[in-house]
């Protein structure tokens, strides 16, 4: 009944059209099992929910909200950990903490997490010592370990992936609502971490919070919103097998939902205008996002909005602009500005990481604390510039002390990106170059209007 519909939706038109960052499954009757059980699991997210997000992320591209939009780079099936996930969802909230009240603006809370698992790779293959194995195209392809055992994609880490997805998935419901992210503990949230000047200034701010919500308090004022938090799930929509199997039919609107994640994005890599992805993005009604390097022009944003948001409506399509910080002041300009002027709504976020990535001396690939808040600063003064709305920030961080971004207050440099390197793919900010980010975009922010 519901693939009826599906069908009848024509959701299945993304086949006729070249699908790039594929993996080559070697047994397709594995594929075919493990995507019919797919089909037939529970959503992870309900349409209503994606709904509510379309509305927020509506109000943001106006101005009246900013987006947070954070996690690793590709989650880890091992390490999707109670510590680890908490770990994350804290430091997302911490900053949202520091980008609300130094804002005073409302924050829209997205995890890049519960289906971050699909990667894109420059290349189909590996070589190491003489011998080529398939490239690591995420845990939910294959797995990172170097022989071909671990290499060889496997359908089955699919299924693994929805279970994962949603373990990960219950762990941030119940720690969002479920009492932990009540404001009133704004506190506690920073115990166990050393002292270091973002913890000392989290703090400092942690007490005015405190103070002003028992003064709340004390004048009896209600409290129900404080007690929980909204946040949502994201990933980039890239094995459409997986995307496809976990589409279902809204039972209010008779629309197809992609309920793998409330929004979905596709990659610098997938965004061709004739290819599967975008194809496939226009036929659910989720919000969407599409990532956007320094190659792009006006007219390719133009025309990915008339494909992926004919109606033009106000939430649905989000452009994530990562240009590197050499470019973003002179190539966003242009881009914006033509998107303004045609008409099209979309709410803009600025990504800093992936245009600033780099292999240091020692053989790391990272970037540099200073480099990413520097486009973060350019992508605010282009939309100054353009009276255009900045509408917010995509980073890839950890809640945990890793070292794989050069700089920061710990000042980490070459030699100590050694120390504690752990990301399979990019670097990722630390708990507290994160939230040494979250206050000096605050900053940025206080001056947007
Ligand atoms: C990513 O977000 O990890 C990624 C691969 O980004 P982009 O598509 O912008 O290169
Ligand atoms: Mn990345």
């Amino acid at each position: 009944m519901s693939e009826e519909a599906l069908q009848a939706a024509g959701i299945d038109s993304y086949l006729e059209y070249e699908a790039k960052q594929q993996p080559s499954w070697p047994d397709p009757d594995a594929l075919a099992r493990a995507t019919e059980r797919l089909r037939q699991v529970p959503p992870l997210v309900f349409a209503g929910e994606a709904d509510v997000l379309r509305e927020h992320l509506a109000a943001a591209g106006r101005g009246e909200a900013f987006v947070l939009q954070g996690g690793d780079c590709a989650e880890i099936f091992a390490e999707a950990t109670a510590d680890r996930i908490r770990n994350k969802i804290k430091t997302i909230l911490q900053m949202a903490v520091v980008l609300t009240y130094g804002a005073s603006t409302p924050v829209v809370k997205i995890g890049r997490m519960a289906g971050q698992y699909a990667k894109p790779r420059s290349s189909d293959s590996e070589t190491r010592d003489g011998v080529t194995l398939p490239a690591y195209r995420g845990d939910i392809v294959n797995s990172f370990a170097f022989t071909e055992e671990s290499r060889v994609p496997n359908p089955e880490r699919l299924l693994d992936a929805y279970h994962v997805s949603a373990s990960t998935l219950n762990l941030i419901r119940a720690f969002t609502t479920g009492g932990f992210a009540d404001l009133r503990r704004v506190h506690q949230w920073n115990k166990g971490f050393a002292a270091n000047p973002a913890y000392a200034r989290y703090d400092q701010m942690a007490s005015e919070i405190d103070r002003a919500v028992r003064f709340m308090e004390a004048a009896g004022g209600e409290f129900d919103a404080l007690r929980t938090v909204e946040m949502f799930s994201s990933h980039e929509a890239l094995l459409l097998d997986y995307e496809r199997s976990l589409t279902r039919i809204d039972s209010r609107s008779g629309l197809p939902y992609d309920c793998s994640a409330h929004l979905l994005w596709i990659g610098e890599r997938t965004r061709q205008l004739d290819g599967a992805h975008v194809e496939f993005m226009s036929k659910i009604h989720n919000p969407i996002a599409v990532k956007l390097g320094p190659t792009s022009t006006a007219a390719d944003a133009i025309a990915l909005a008339e494909r992926l948001n004919p109606e033009n409506v106000q939430g649905r399509l989000t452009f994530v602009a990562r240009m590197g910080a050499d470019k973003v002041r002179d190539v966003l300009p242009s881009i914006v500005e033509g998107v303004r002027d045609s008409g099209v709504f979309v709410t803009w976020l600025t990504d800093p990481m992936h245009g600033n990535t780099f292999t240091s001396d020692s053989g790391f690939k990272t970037r540099r604390f200073d480099t990413i808040l520097d486009e973060v600063t350019g992508f605010f003064e282009v939309h100054r510039e353009l009276g255009t709305v900045p509408g917010g920030l995509h980073v890839e961080l950890t809640g945990d002390d890793v070292t794989e971004v050069i700089g920061g207050a710990e000042e980490i440099d070459d030699q100590g990106l050694a120390f504690r390197y752990e990301t399979k793919v990019d670097p990722r900010l630390n708990h507290q170059q994160s939230l040494e980010m979250a206050f000096l975009v605050a900053e940025l922010l206080s001056q947007r209007d």
